[in-house]
């Protein structure tokens, strides 16, 4: 019997018809598209960066084969952009994660893996790999290219450490956040900013709840779980990572205070509610 004298046989009983009404049943379904809403954005609100911490292969194998996979990934040698999901669909990368008061942000995200190693431990302490120029003159166009195509501002791009800060180091500290800043595709302090801030604080170190604040609205989650006690200091170090790589062990200090303040507006002269400075200090107008 034919896919089309079943549709229609089933048809006559006024139960299947409205059944057959409904899906269409068959080529029935027209959907006439002359109309658009004004109202519309894309479904793809940040970009998150990752390395691989393995070797290309494996990488592959993972991304494609297992239970984690991304959007785009960028091979080494010869340092090719493989896309590995659409961009509409949702690519498994991004887990429990948490930015500007988004959760889960797999189905917000574009996700970008990167073939790196990460880093290894040695009786000298840790050890990150360096990253390939090649790579990352791969992924600047590519973030460029996302980033007009669904109309999203440079801080829009950020690391999967922002995003799960108790549970990730990657892209890691010398992943080159500067120079993507001045590719205009990520957002890096203004130098004078940092200058003004630090001369104010004058070495002075603001209170750990003006940080928490502050990286709050910066985007961090400061969740924590049950009896957890570093869970601050984890997202300090993800900052530090970020923005001040040459020491990014969790500890708050005043050059931190002054970068965190340089990045987000108004922070500064709230520092005030949380000490009591004896002198007023003047935010930047
Ligand atoms: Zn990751």
């Amino acid at each position: 019997m034919s896919g089309r004298l079943s549709c229609l046989l089933r048809g006559l009983s006024g139960l299947l018809l409205l059944g057959m009404l409904l899906t269409g049943c068959g080529r029935g379904l027209v959907i006439d598209t002359s109309l658009s809403a004004r109202g519309q954005d894309s479904r793809v609100q940040y970009v998150i960066l990752h390395y691989t911490s393995s070797d290309s292969a494996r990488a592959i194998n993972t991304l494609t084969l297992g239970e984690v996979s991304s959007h785009y990934l960028i091979d080494v040698n010869p340092p090719t952009i493989y896309r590995l999901v659409d961009e509409n669909r949702r690519a498994w990368h991004a887990g429990d994660s948490s930015w500007q008061g988004r959760t889960w942000l797999n189905a917000s995200s574009i996700g970008i893996e990167i073939v790196h190693p990460g880093y290894r431990d040695t009786p000298q302490g840790r050890q990150w790999y360096p990253w390939d120029q090649d790579q990352i003159d791969k992924l600047i166009p590519l973030l460029q290219d996302i980033l007009q195509r669904h109309g999203l501002p440079p801080e829009r791009v950020i690391g999967h450490s922002d995003i799960a800060p108790q549970r990730k180091l990657d892209p890691g500290p010398l992943f080159p956040w500067q120079q993507l800043a001045e590719a205009g595709v990520a957002i890096w302090p203004e130098p004078a900013r940092v200058t003004h801030y630090q001369q104010l604080l004058a070495g002075q170190t603001p209170p750990l709840a003006w940080f928490e604040m502050a990286l709050g609205r910066f985007g961090y989650s400061l969740a924590r779980q049950p009896g957890q006690t570093d869970a601050t200091r984890n997202v300090i170090a993800a900052f530090q990572m970020r923005f001040r790589p040459a020491r990014y062990d969790g500890q708050p200090d005043a050059e931190t205070a002054a970068i965190l303040a340089a990045l987000v507006p108004g922070s500064f002269a709230e520092i005030g509610r949380f000490t009591h400075l004896a002198e007023p200090v003047n935010d930047l107008p």
